[in-house]
């Protein structure tokens, strides 16, 4: 442990802040696309609907990717624990 841990005691962590924001916003991008996706569900032509699963897919993957830099920052610089996994592999919407 460097000067991590007087970070992680002072619980003020720049790099946290951004990375757990920006996971928050991925998080919410994701829940946008995939209530698109399931409104649409029967509604739509198949075009639109592979349009939007692969939207809500690139929301997924970038989700995916926020999660995983913000979960490797708190387990490597041990500012934090994250308590908000999402389970690996991808959810069914
Ligand atoms: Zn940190």
């Amino acid at each position: 442990m460097k000067a991590a841990s007087m970070a992680a005691g002072l619980g003020i962590c720049q790099e946290k802040a951004q990375l757990e924001s920006s996971y928050k916003r991925a998080k919410d991008a994701f829940d946008t696309a995939r209530s698109v996706l399931r409104k649409k569900v029967g509604k739509s032509s198949h075009a639109e609907f592979v349009k939007l699963e692969r939207a809500t897919d690139l929301a997924w993957d970038r989700l995916d990717d926020a999660m995983r830099e913000f979960a490797t920052h708190l387990r490597e610089h041990g500012c934090g624990v994250c308590q908000d996994i999402l389970p690996s592999g991808k959810p069914i919407w």
